[in-house]
């Protein structure tokens, strides 16, 4: 009988451990949460996408950090710099802010394997679909993977998702035509991030 009562302190942590842990929804930005004009780097060409404001309210609502996770291999290939990306980010974040969505945690890659200059000429480890974004925000965030999920409009937001052990990636067609679907499978094709936050379960 006894035995039933004994729990070491290792399970306890992990027990704790698991508990503690957050679930995040990672988003990919251009073509998820504003209109993909391609390399979208000044703020009077970044339209949010319809229904993401109220998106974003669902996903914090049911319990998820919201981290964005973007490449901006522009910034490699010299169409803008990083200052420019900033300054575009500030602003958004603050427009969220005024609402209370800002995103829990932003991430960005303005690496390119092949084509640009250096410093941003270099195969890395944070270009989608490598996992290196989520990794970072997981050790900054304490995320659980397995409860958490991926969203993105092309197949290597979908790849990146599965590569890091997520729950589940949702591909959003936003309007424009669906890719073909090479490699991994999305769990999920939606329109739009509306239409995902509100599928999306609740977190225990
Ligand atoms: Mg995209
Ligand atoms: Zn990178």
């Amino acid at each position: 009988m006894e035995e039933n009562f004994f729990v070491t302190l290792p399970m306890m942590e992990s027990w704790f451990g698991k508990i503690m842990k957050k679930a995040a929804v990672f988003l990919d930005r251009d073509g998820v949460i504003n209109e993909d004009h391609a390399f979208v780097h000044k703020i009077e060409d970044f339209v949010y996408i319809d229904g993401v404001k109220e998106a974003l309210k669902i996903i914090k609502s049911k319990g998820y950090l919201s981290i964005l996770v973007t490449n901006q291999a522009g910034i490699a290939y010299g169409y803008y710099t990083e200052e420019d990306y900033r300054i575009l980010t500030d602003w958004m974040q603050n427009d969220l802010k005024t609402d209370s969505i800002e995103f829990d945690g932003i991430y960005f890659c303005p690496h390119h394997p092949e084509k640009g200059y250096p410093p941003y000429l270099m195969k890395c480890g944070c270009r989608k679909p490598e996992t290196g974004m989520l990794i970072k925000a997981v050790e900054d965030f304490d995320i659980d993977l397995s409860s958490s999920f991926m969203v993105g409009d092309r197949m290597s937001d979908v790849e990146t998702g599965v590569r890091a052990g997520c729950r589940g990636s949702f591909l959003v067609s936003t309007g424009k035509p669906l890719p073909p679907f090479t490699g991994n499978q999305p769990d999920f094709v939606r329109k739009n991030l509306l239409e995902v936050a509100m599928e999306l379960p609740v977190t225990s």
